[in-house]
């Protein structure tokens, strides 16, 4: 028998908590969860030496305490149909059914294919920063931070304070277009002062424009890397590289459930409207998942999505800000848009699905990613295609396949609930 909420919020981050919390206080019996093992999403992932920033733990501990609001750690959702959701945490399988539902599935990072990307040593920058929250040690380790986006100032600062020595930040994107973006902070003062402050913190760290990692040298770990830049190619001994593209959008749930997207072919997102419903009765989303628009644009829409979901009028003030912290993203992707010298940098030889060991020459004789699959498991591995499906779209060769249940790999008593009795007609 599947477990009622009137509200289902999926991912604990910025945008799903101001959902729960939202909700809640209309009244709501709310059930939010998250894959990971505790709440905040990527931008306020638990630190184990540093905790919570402070507003973000007044929210989590909030929403957690609520007398109507159930917590599911650990918890990924495998399918969803008719008003019910198939959950799998690290211990069982069942069901949950919603009144509303909310999707707050964030955003990953954009991980591109270079000689010797995969070699131990080298990681995302988002994924870095993970990392070191994690427990990670970088203590004096020799750290190069490099792609494009200011996550990278982000990553350099997480770095620096968990005791790495960073060497520099290699940016992508020319000094031009980097310096016309910053010249238009002024319209988003939240973000200006963000900015201003991780550079203090990273005064005397060096910062390249139109710089790009070409390749990763080591012997069974990572020893030096080769950033083709401005002025020629510069050999730099490291021991860490974390490399970040960008965010793409993790749509692989509302996908399934039918939503309509935008940007469909290189990395949808998802179409809401002002109250932030997506094209599925009953179904809502918020964040990242609705285009790459930072934390304050995650936690208005979160609001947003929380009240309309629950039948709450939405304050004014709330849908201007909202407005404006996306034309943020807008002035995000426009500045930040790849070389596509990237694209090129894989040879032969790279490795383009680092689950499966599926060099980039594997995939020649393919022009799609099922035929690519079939033949040589691109995309069969832990990650499911959402590295290299994504790597794959992102360097145009075909767009990413394949969104259906189970949407994180199962177990096999899971798998058996998608078939069980009780099930069928909903889930199939
Ligand atoms: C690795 C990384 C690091 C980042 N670091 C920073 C930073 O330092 N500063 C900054 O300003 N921005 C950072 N960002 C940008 C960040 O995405 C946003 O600023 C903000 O976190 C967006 O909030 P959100 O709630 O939309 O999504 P997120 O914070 O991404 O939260 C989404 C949550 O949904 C969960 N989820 C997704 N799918 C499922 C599913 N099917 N089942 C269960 N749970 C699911 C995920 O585990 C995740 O916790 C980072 C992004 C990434 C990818």
């Amino acid at each position: 028998m599947a477990e009622p909420f009137n509200i289902v919020v999926v991912g604990a981050g910025p945008a799903g908590l101001a959902a729960a919390e939202a909700a809640l206080s209309n009244g709501a019996r709310v059930a939010w969860l998250d894959a990971q093992a505790t709440a905040g999403g990527q931008v306020w992932r638990k630190d184990l030496a540093h905790g919570w920033p402070r507003d973000a733990q007044n929210v989590i501990e909030r929403v957690t305490q609520h007398a109507n609001a159930t917590w599911m750690p650990q918890t990924q959702v495998i399918s969803a149909e008719s008003g019910q959701l198939l959950l799998q945490d690290p211990s069982r399988a069942w069901r949950i059914t919603y009144d509303a539902l909310i999707l707050a599935t964030g955003a990953r990072e954009l991980l591109l294919p270079f000689p010797g990307w995969t070699l131990p040593g080298v990681t995302g920058a988002g994924g870095l920063q993970a990392l070191a929250k994690q427990g990670w040690p970088l203590a004096g380790r020799r750290v190069v931070i490099a792609g494009s986006g200011p996550l990278l100032l982000a990553a350099a600062a997480t770095a620096k304070r968990h005791g790495a020595r960073v060497l520099g930040i290699y940016e992508q994107a020319n000094k031009a277009t980097v310096q016309r973006f910053a010249r238009k902070l002024w319209h988003w003062p939240g973000k200006a002062l963000q900015a201003a402050s991780l550079r203090a913190q990273l005064a005397g760290i060096p910062y390249r424009y139109g710089s790009i990692v070409a390749r990763a040298i080591g012997d069974g770990a990572l020893q030096s890397i080769e950033v083709d830049g401005p002025h020629g190619v510069e050999r730099i001994a490291c021991d860490q590289l974390a490399v970040g593209y960008g965010l793409v959008p993790n749509v692989e749930l509302a996908h399934w459930l039918g939503c309509a997207m935008q940007n469909e072919g290189a990395h949808p997102y998802l179409t809401v409207d002002a109250t932030q419903r997506t094209s599925v009765a009953n179904v809502y989303a918020a964040g990242e998942v609705c285009g790459i628009g930072g934390r304050d644009c995650a936690w208005l829409e979160g609001r947003i999505a929380g009240l309309a979901a629950t039948g709450a009028s939405i304050d004014g003030s709330v849908l201007r800000k909202q407005r404006h912290a996306r034309a943020f993203a807008a002035a995000l992707r426009e500045h930040f848009a790849l070389d596509p010298y990237i694209y090129d940098l894989p040879d032969l030889d790279t490795l383009i699905c680092r689950c499966e060991d599926v060099p980039l020459h594997a995939l020649d004789h393919h022009d799609n990613a099922r035929s690519a699959k079939l033949a040589t498991r691109c995309g069969m591995g832990a990650c499911q295609g959402r590295v290299c499906g994504t790597a794959l779209a992102e360097l145009g060769r075909f767009p990413r396949s394949g969104l259906r249940p189970p949407l994180f790999p199962a177990r096999l008593a899971t798998l058996g609930e998608l078939d069980s009795p009780c099930s069928q007609g909903s889930f199939s």
